[in-house]
């Protein structure tokens, strides 16, 4: 294979359909050379995870529901017995109770905090902690985050408290695992319209706002975060670690409203 993911093998966690973020970039890196392994979350998206591994040449590593532990375990170990070792791994995974990506954020309850942190932020490490020992010569971990996690968003509630534990996690991480030669780092992406998306309230008006707002006046496609993660991914970021990489149309730098969009 030729491309700049050429002769490397990466992990793919959190493709649930061909919308997912998780796709966009499994694509960008096959695309690239790179060989590559799918988990799916239980049957229901097996069968729809399936399919795009077959188009994408990918291997499927198994079920994994980072609240069971033994279900992570059992994937690691499935990629040691195929392949030995990997060198890069994708963790794009979060979840919230959708009646709490709405109203206000103090309303959040105990259990739900517990859960939303648990699985959008802890897994990361849970799975850091499996994949450095797949990593002998060094590798790349890239996990997703928002600009929710940086500011108050509508709705976002929860999960901005999650992805602010996340990033802060990003750089323990890139301490810890830099003297071995594995990077970590996060894409901090502009709103799309995906499944986990679907659950935060009024999503369609945090698309339009970011579209009127944004300096490059449009949202971001799955494609594109695929084509930056690359650079994180592949050896063009070797310099890089414990990053948050906005891919956002630019949204990130803009401190007021444009003034020449229309109200919403
Ligand atoms: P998605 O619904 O396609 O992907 C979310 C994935 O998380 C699914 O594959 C699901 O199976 C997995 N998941 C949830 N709970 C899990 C569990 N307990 N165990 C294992 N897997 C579990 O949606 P997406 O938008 O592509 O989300 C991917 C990542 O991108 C998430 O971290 C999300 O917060 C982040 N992100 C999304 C946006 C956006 O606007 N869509 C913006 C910035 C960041």
């Amino acid at each position: 294979a030729k491309g700049l993911m050429a002769g490397k093998r990466g992990l793919v966690m959190g493709v649930a359909n061909n919308r997912s973020i998780a796709y966009g970039i499994a694509k960008a890196c096959a695309a690239q050379g790179a060989e590559l392994a799918l988990t799916y979350q239980g049957d229901a998206l097996k069968k729809r995870v399936e399919p795009l591994a077959a188009e994408l040449n990918a291997i499927l590593a198994g079920h994994c529901d980072v609240t069971d532990s033994a279900s992570l375990d059992a994937v690691f170990a499935n990629i040691q017995e195929q392949w030995g070792n990997i060198d890069f791994l994708v963790h794009a995974i979060a979840f919230s109770d959708k009646d709490e990506l709405d109203g206000r954020y103090i309303d959040t309850s105990a259990d739900n905090f517990n859960k939303t942190l648990f699985i959008s932020c802890y897994s990361l490490t849970a799975v850091a902690q499996r994949a450095e020992k797949l990593m002998g010569s060094g590798g790349s971990i890239l996990t997703l985050t928002y600009y929710g996690a940086e500011k108050w968003m509508p709705h976002y509630n929860v999960m901005g408290v999650a992805k602010a534990a996340l990033e802060a996690s990003v750089r323990y991480l890139a301490a810890d695992l830099g003297p071995q030669g594995i990077r970590v780092n996060a894409v901090s992406a502009g709103p799309i319209k995906t499944l986990a998306a679907s659950g935060i309230g009024d999503f369609r008006y945090i698309l339009k706002w970011n579209e009127l707002n944004a300096p490059l006046r449009r949202t971001v496609t799955i494609e594109e975060v695929g084509d930056s993660a690359l650079y994180l991914l592949s050896d063009l970021g070797r310099g890089v670690t414990g990053e948050i990489h906005h891919v956002d149309s630019g949204y990130h730098v803009v401190g007021m409203k444009n003034p020449e969009a229309p109200d919403l």
